[in-house]
């Protein structure tokens, strides 16, 4: 993973992944797949945007360019 480089907008936070590499690691980095997420509402209890971070918008950014939005606040129990 690579970080992308910074910019003066204030934009959300994204590493490069290669398709090979998502399917390898096989991380848990979803909103869905943490403790904050309400599957619900799709709602996050730190009041976070979710958007970025849920799977299939992760699985749309890796197909169209892989970068993709990681979640530093995720937890798992
Ligand atoms: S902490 Fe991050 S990963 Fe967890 S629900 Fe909130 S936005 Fe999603």
């Amino acid at each position: 993973m690579s970080t992308e480089p910074k910019s003066n907008k204030r934009e959300i936070l994204r590493d490069h992944v290669t398709v090979e590499r998502y399917k390898a690691l096989n991380y848990a980095i979803s909103c869905e797949e943490c403790s904050h997420f309400d599957a619900q509402t799709e709602h996050c209890t730190f009041g976070f945007p979710t958007l970025p971070h849920l799977k299939r918008t992760q699985i749309e950014d890796l197909n169209k360019d892989g970068w993709i939005a990681f979640c530093r606040a995720m937890e798992i129990d």
